[in-house]
């Protein structure tokens, strides 16, 4: 039977959820936890694809129309920053990406599942195994110290606090003299630095940030995009990077420009 990359049985003597086969098929599956990685190759070559989206907000008498006939697609691996002023749309834009919001047309294909298809536990299960997420405000679990924070997704994915990968981040982003602190007493550049470690601890195919380092002066900005991004680049993952700071946004492969409710591919500047 060919199981689909989600379907992986009983692990742990505990029912691991399965989630439906992409309707871009894959074509060598994994069958176990221990092909989690494996499992990433059997997913569509396309981590994101939208199509004439379009958002409109209802404020009592009057409508504003946020998004307006937005396509854009995201390769494996690709990064792409997605550019534009405050307000032009780029949360929800985002938001609409990663399925935490609905659009009022148009279509959302995340990691080869057109999501209308995915029922809400299911869009969770996806979430939570092959996407991460850096907020602006770093939304760090109080009363965790760093590892409980890091760790946090990779043990909801029932995946092993030892890994060579985990042991990267720790060092690529200087947790080790952190490691068991209390995370509420940290400066901001600590607090992101863990954020993006519990983003990318479970290696998830495609990450999603939004204004990721709006909280942290500039020559912290700087360093903390370019840590960011560098270990976006060495798990693998496709990147999603929303920011109005140009700077920023030439960390990325490419730039797209988010104006007037349409997005125009933009060069570095
Ligand atoms: P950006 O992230 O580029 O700053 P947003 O996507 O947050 O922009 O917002 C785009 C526009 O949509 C703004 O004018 C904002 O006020 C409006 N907006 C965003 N979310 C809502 C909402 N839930 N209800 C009403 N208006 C909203
Ligand atoms: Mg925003």
């Amino acid at each position: 039977m060919a199981l689909s990359y989600g379907s992986v049985g009983n692990v742990s003597g505990g029912l691991y959820p399965k989630l439906p086969s992409p309707d871009c098929p894959s074509d060598s599956p994994p069958d176990s936890r221990q092909q989690y990685n494996a499992g990433r190759h059997a997913l569509a070559p396309l981590m994101l694809v939208l199509k004439s989206i379009s958002k409109s907000y209802h404020d009592g008498e009057s409508e504003l129309q946020v998004l307006h006939g937005i396509d854009l697609r995201l390769g494996r691996g690709e990064s792409l920053a997605l550019r534009g002023v405050s307000g032009s749309g780029k949360s929800t834009l985002l938001q609409i990406a990663a399925g935490l919001e609905a659009p009022d047309q148009g279509e959302v294909r995340l990691l080869g599942y057109l999501l209308p298809a995915l029922s809400d536990r299911e869009l969770s299960l996806l979430r939570r195994r092959h996407l991460g997420f850096v907020f602006q405000q770093f939304n760090l679990l109080p009363g965790l110290n760093v590892r409980d924070n890091v760790l946090f997704q990779r043990r909801l994915n029932h995946l092993p606090d030892a890994d060579p990968w985990v042991a990267d981040l720790i060092q690529g982003l200087e947790l080790a003299d952190l490691w068991q602190r209390p995370v509420e007493v940290l400066s901001g550049g600590q607090q992101q630095r863990i954020a993006i470690a519990r983003a990318l601890a479970h290696r998830p195919e495609l990450v999603f940030a939004d204004e990721p380092t709006g909280n942290l002066h500039d020559t912290l900005s700087r360093q903390v995009m370019a840590l960011f991004v560098s270990l976006v680049e060495k798990s693998g993952s496709a990147l999603l990077l929303v920011t109005h700071n140009r700077e920023m946004a030439n960390f990325a492969q490419r730039q797209c420009v988010l104006e007037a409710g349409q997005l125009l591919e933009s060069r570095p500047a």
